[in-house]
């Protein structure tokens, strides 16, 4: 059967209710055989050579050319699609896994921290824009949010799956082309300037080719396959679960009991972690089997107590929970220093909201803390944008990664569109962009 007849009878089956998306599995349903199946693309079988093993010259069919590439699906990569696309261009979303939200969501990380700054009479918002639009519409459905609004005494704490879902309906209203279950792996060059990116997924290897790459994959893959200077960090690894059933439990000496989430009697439960290389598969894959055998240690010792005996463990995180890995060698590194003494910046293209150790400073972000120094048609977003080691620990929060994002996606955007390397972008025009998409500069 061919694509798109696949769709059509689908759509057709979702519509008249028969065999509908929710009909019982059965002997009736084996699906059928495709007959005129292309072969996975590959490129070519890699062969051994003197005792190596070599991946033969191939070709990588391009499957999308697109204006702005957007590498990775998590809180900032969803904000810089949209952002592009509503500043008018083509934008396409790559994505690893088969959701959006990344660690806010998969990595079930709820709390949206620093979105809001203190005054005596009260919090005053300072995260607006398209990241803010997404939290009210996750605040109006039910259980979706709790400590929403600004009388609140701490920032929002979000229900993931109703995060992922919202976000998926924002990106197909706006039409921004989506691929998931696709890995980038690679950039594709000519000489300093990226055009666009290749991945690997189910269906072999393919190229998107772009005229801007925004970076929001977290670990900074993009850049530094494309050259980018950038720093390498050791950091905590942990992995986030919830525990359903809590009762009247609160806290408990001795038990990992959690914090509440939008769902009565489900917690979250956070987990610092061992410091790790959040780079190497082989730590990956040991702390992901070490984690996992601890929160089940953990939830032993909760259902040995009276109080607890009936919690449950509702879920673990699909996604590990790697705090910082790479961080971009930008234009401009932003620092605690500079934080704390409330620094103003030309660039600014947004201003986050307060957390513990930035006191009660809201703190400017610049534009140049986005761009690499050398490499062109690239900007990263989100957590691995220009901070230094300290300073990253807060540009990693939730809040701050909504409005790189929101930033990067714009600029992008307009250096498609005026046709000028991302680099020498109109802070003026960037500005003025990002207000009508109601950012807040200060
Ligand atoms: C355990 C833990 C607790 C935390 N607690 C808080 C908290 O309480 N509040 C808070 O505000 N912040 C917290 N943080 C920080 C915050 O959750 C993250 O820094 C933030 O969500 C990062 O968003 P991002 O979009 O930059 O990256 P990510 O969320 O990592 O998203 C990157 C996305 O890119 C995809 N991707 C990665 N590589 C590729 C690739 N090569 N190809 C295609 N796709 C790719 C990933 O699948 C993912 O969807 C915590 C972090 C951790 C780990």
């Amino acid at each position: 059967m061919k694509r798109r007849d696949f769709v059509k009878a689908l759509s057709a089956a979702v519509l008249s209710g028969s065999n509908s998306l929710w009909a019982d599995d059965g002997i009736d349903s084996a699906g059928e055989i495709i007959k005129d199946a292309k072969p996975t693309y590959r490129g070519g079988t890699p062969y051994i050579k003197d005792g190596k093993i070599i991946q033969p010259q191939r070709e990588i069919p391009v499957i999308r050319d697109t204006d702005v590439l957007v590498v990775g699906g998590g809180c900032a990569g969803v904000i810089a699609a949209l952002a592009a696309r509503r500043a008018g261009v083509k934008v396409t979303l790559v994505e690893r896994y088969g959701c959006f939200g990344g660690l806010w969501t998969a990595g079930l990380v709820l709390p949206v921290l620093a979105t809001h700054k203190k005054t005596p009479a009260g919090r005053i918002k300072m995260i607006h824009g398209i990241g803010d639009e997404l939290l009210a519409r996750i605040h109006k459905v039910r259980n979706g949010t709790i400590y929403y609004s600004d009388s609140a005494p701490q920032d929002a704490l979000t229900d993931p799956e109703i995060t992922k879902s919202l976000i998926a309906d924002m990106l197909r209203e706006e039409g921004v082309d989506i691929l998931l279950h696709s890995w980038v792996t690679n950039a594709v060059m000519d000489g300093t300037d990226v055009k666009g990116a290749i991945f690997e997924s189910k269906s072999g290897c393919h190229a998107v080719r772009s005229k801007v790459v925004v970076d929001a994959s977290g670990d900074g893959d993009l850049y530094d396959a494309a050259g980018a200077e950038n720093v390498r960090h050791i950091h905590r690894i942990g992995l986030v679960h919830r525990l359903g059933n809590m009762g009247d439990a609160t806290s408990i000496k001795g038990l990992k009991l959690g914090n509440k989430t939008p769902t009565a009697g489900v917690n979250w439960v956070n987990m610092m972690g061992p410091y790790g290389d959040g780079l190497d598969v082989a730590t990956l894959t040991q702390m992901e089997l070490d984690d996992r055998q601890a929160i089940w240690a953990s939830l032993m010792k909760i259902q040995n107590n009276e109080q607890t005996k009936n919690v449950f463990l509702l879920d673990v995180a699909s996604q590990l929970g790697v705090r910082a890995s790479r961080t971009l060698a930008g234009m401009h590194e932003m620092s605690l220093d500079e934080a704390l003494a409330g620094k103003k910046h030309d660039d600014v293209v947004g201003v986050g909201g307060v957390y513990t150790f930035i006191k009660n400073h809201p703190v400017q972000i610049p534009y140049g803390a986005l761009v690499p120094r050398r490499i062109n048609n690239v900007l990263a977003a989100g957590r691995c944008v220009a901070a230094d080691n300290k300073m990253m620990n807060y540009t990693r929060l939730i809040g701050p990664c909504l409005l790189t994002g929101q930033a990067a996606g714009a600029a992008a955007a307009l250096a498609v569109q005026t046709k000028t390397n991302v680099r020498d972008v109109s802070i003026p025009r960037l500005q003025g962009l990002l207000k009508r998409q109601n950012v807040f500069l200060g």
